[in-house]
């Protein structure tokens, strides 16, 4: 059959998106440490606001998300007028992208920045340009050095995915210093609760006319199947962004459980204390076992083999354990493993599998 719709310019330089494994052949129960979620599940404040919600699904969800933006903001200090929501923060940098760019101009990137900017970037007609970061970290100089007269909008993810290392504050002030007023700057704050006295950007978002930060409800707040992110910088642009949001984005049972869990905070200690306890405790053993890794401000561990096929080795000696880890190739990293931290037992199950790995090399 001849096509003859084609599709616009650019599109077919968006890769598929591959995600990661869920299952595995002959185990019933596999232990998934491969995108980086909650080993604590999603909380039972959040469990019980959205059976109540569940309960008027014949009705249209608020169009404003008023009742979020304003739990957001009560929780973290912020002007809700300032607050955007979205399906995942992945929405939200998609709007920014849409927004604030198209054909002609470029968005920089940085060599391990997360995998959905070159689409999100595609998607908005504009040209991506990544930039290299130094020792699995972001370098504010070679993204000063990749601006150009074309550059609308540089995105950050801090702390990085999947290298789990932090920019700190005061480089990230350097950088926002350092752009032009016309680049937009975007700090995508997925993992900030999982590090420790970060403020994911909102300082710096608060203040400055080119500041953007996106957070997510995917990752501490265990709703990573519900999809919902947000976004806060400046009135003005979060109005812009408004603009092309789908007024019906976030459903009604989307919302009434993002506002239980952002209220929830016994609940987000619980999980960062439990996570920051297994993250000492694999990067200790990854160390003992000879494995590189470098300390972690995430949820998640980068650990380093001697090349690809070890790699690859190691992938499958796990996943014959029933454990399902994430390769990381299309991050630069084909001799990486990305792990995300579970629970005590679950980091026990890794480690345990990793030491026989070791003993059999
Ligand atoms: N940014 C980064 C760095 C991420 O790792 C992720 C999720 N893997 C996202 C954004 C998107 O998160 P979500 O759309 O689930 O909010």
């Amino acid at each position: 059959m001849t096509l003859r719709i084609t599709p616009q310019p650019g599109i077919m330089d968006i890769a598929l998106y591959v995600g990661g494994k869920s299952a595995l052949a002959g185990h019933d129960e596999v232990l998934k440490l491969s995108s980086n979620e909650n080993p604590l599940g999603a909380p039972p404040s959040a469990q019980l606001a959205l059976a109540e919600a569940a309960k008027f699904l014949h009705r249209y969800p608020p169009t404003d998300h008023a009742a979020l933006r304003q739990a957001i903001g009560d929780v973290h200090g912020l002007d809700p007028a300032r607050i955007i929501c979205g399906v995942g923060s992945d929405e939200v940098l998609q709007f920014v992208c849409q927004a604030f760019s198209g054909p002609g101009d470029e968005i920089i990137y940085t060599e391990h920045g997360f995998s959905m900017y070159p689409v999100l970037i595609h998607m908005a007609g504009a040209t991506p340009v990544c930039v290299p970061e130094t020792e699995r970290r972001v370098d504010v100089d070679a993204i000063l050095a990749g601006v150009t007269d074309k550059t609308r909008i540089v995105l950050l993810t801090n702390p990085g995915n999947p290298t789990g290392t932090i920019l700190p504050e005061g480089e990230l002030e350097r950088l926002a210093e350092a752009l032009p007023e016309t680049v937009l700057l975007v700090i995508d704050g997925a993992y900030t609760e999982y590090a420790e006295g970060y403020d994911g950007g909102a300082r710096l978002a608060g203040e400055r006319p080119n500041v953007i930060m996106t957070r997510t409800f995917s990752k501490i707040y265990g709703l990573g199947g519900l999809r919902i992110g947000w976004g806060y910088g400046p009135q003005e642009l979060i109005e812009v962004l408004t603009r092309i949001r789908q007024p019906f984005n976030l459903s009604g049972v989307q919302l009434a459980a993002a506002e239980a869990a952002v209220r929830d905070r016994d609940w987000v200690e619980t999980c960062a204390a439990l996570n920051a306890q297994q993250r000492v405790r694999l990067v200790g053993a990854l160390h003992q076992l000879g494995i590189a890794c470098d300390d972690s401000q995430t949820n998640f561990v980068l650990a380093r083999f001697a090349d690809g096929a070890e790699a690859e080795a190691v992938d499958q000696w796990l996943q014959a354990d029933g454990i399902i880890v994430r390769r990381v190739s299309g991050y630069g990293f084909p001799e990486g493993l990305r792990i995300t931290l579970g629970d005590e037992e679950q980091t026990g199950r890794v480690i345990a599998a990793l030491t026989k790995w070791k003993e059999g090399v």
